[in-house]
């Protein structure tokens, strides 16, 4: 019989990504999508208006160096270019983090549950996952963290704010969690929602990978920046760290178009933290909300809030499709919802005064 091409053995148990859903349409009613931790505002019309200029050069490659967005968020953080890598989104780095730092087996550990690439990018490099699960209030367990490091651990992810359970780490947590760390482990500090933190004591990524050359930050354009359908993201970590991440990255994978809007965005980032306050705010009036409704759900840091379900998580997502908003349910777990229009927090509210409990 002829032989077919096989995949490497780990390619079939790489768990599949479960995007958000878009709502249901229901004629008579504006329907929300809640479910992606996008951001509700459209980007900037000086951010449209950088990227329309790039698309007229769609010819041409984009600058495979992304010289131009390293002196930009070199001046905008005070980080040497020589410690910045952009990619293809915050995700591709965590996949360029595994394939460049792990061999076939080698374990890393994160929080569960945590982001769901971290799984599918540990699975396709072939590096072995230890999820540590979060503590009841859905805070990193770090002390049980540091405790399933083993000699085969060459990455440890902090998610911070963490997704999709919402509080973050504080910086006191951070340091004694780095004291137990090995200096040959990477720490990848994961700060896709950096922006909408409010806590005391939060973290200061840049002064944590400054004293300490194992820390590696990542974070995006995505969320507070509202350019998730662009896709660039960027990791901060010295220029050992930066340099095997760029030598892994895809080439070309930041577009042109991409690198335009991401440059435009730091320019009018005053502008865009008006908007990311906002969000804060309607984060405060959600939490609220569904606390005085009687619900016990976690310090929200990011800019979406979770529900413990449990085995009632699928009933909650339907009944909120009901009402016109699309949640993200995690079977079994709970559900993540996104802070969003304020229509659309108005529903939430409203699902959690009436959801049966
Ligand atoms: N990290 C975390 C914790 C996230 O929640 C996400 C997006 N959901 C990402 C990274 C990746 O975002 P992006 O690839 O859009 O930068």
């Amino acid at each position: 019989m002829a032989q077919t091409p096989q995949a490497r053995a780990n390619v079939a148990a790489i768990p599949t990504y479960v995007p958000g859903k878009p709502p249901t349409p229901r004629p008579g009613l504006t329907t929300f999508k809640l479910s992606s931790n996008e951001n509700p505002y459209p980007p900037l019309p000086g951010v449209v208006e950088a990227a329309l200029g790039a698309a007229e050069a769609m010819n041409r490659y984009p600058d495979m160096g992304n010289s131009a967005l390293y002196a930009a968020l070199s001046d905008y953080l005070d980080v040497p270019v020589s410690d910045l890598a952009a990619a293809t989104g915050s995700v591709a780095l965590i996949y360029q983090l595994f394939n460049a730092f792990c061999e076939p087996g080698d374990e890393v550990v994160y929080a569960w549950r945590s982001f769901e690439a971290y799984p599918i990018a540990a699975t396709a490099a072939a590096a072995v996952s230890v999820q540590v699960p979060v503590r009841p209030d859905g805070r990193h367990d770090l002390d049980a963290m540091a405790a399933a490091i083993t000699d085969r651990t060459r990455v440890v992810i902090v998610c911070t704010p963490n997704n999709p359970t919402g509080p973050g780490v504080t910086q006191s947590e951070l340091d004694a969690f780095l004291a137990r760390v090995p200096s040959h482990v990477l720490v990848v500090v994961d700060e896709a929602y950096l922006e909408f933190v409010r806590m005391d004591e939060a973290i200061d990524g840049l002064a944590t990978y400054r004293a300490h050359p194992n820390v590696v930050l990542t974070r995006t354009f995505s969320k507070a920046y509202g350019l998730a359908g662009f896709r660039v993201g960027y990791a901060v970590g010295s220029p050992a760290i930066a340099g095997a991440l760029r030598a892994v990255s895809l080439p070309f994978g930041v577009s042109s178009v991409a690198q335009a809007a991401a440059i435009a965005s730091l320019a009018s980032a005053d502008a865009l933290f008006e908007r990311v306050g906002a969000l804060v705010d309607e984060r405060s009036r959600v939490v609220e909300g569904v606390r005085a409704a009687g619900w016990d759900i976690p310090d929200a840091q990011g800019n979406f809030v979770w529900f413990a379900l449990g085995e009632r998580t699928d009933e909650f997502a339907a009944a909120a499709d009901e009402l016109g908003i699309v949640v993200r349910p995690f079977a079994g777990e709970g559900a993540r919802v996104s802070i969003g229009e304020d229509e659309a927090n108005d529903r939430l509210i409203e699902l959690a005064r009436t959801f049966p409990r």
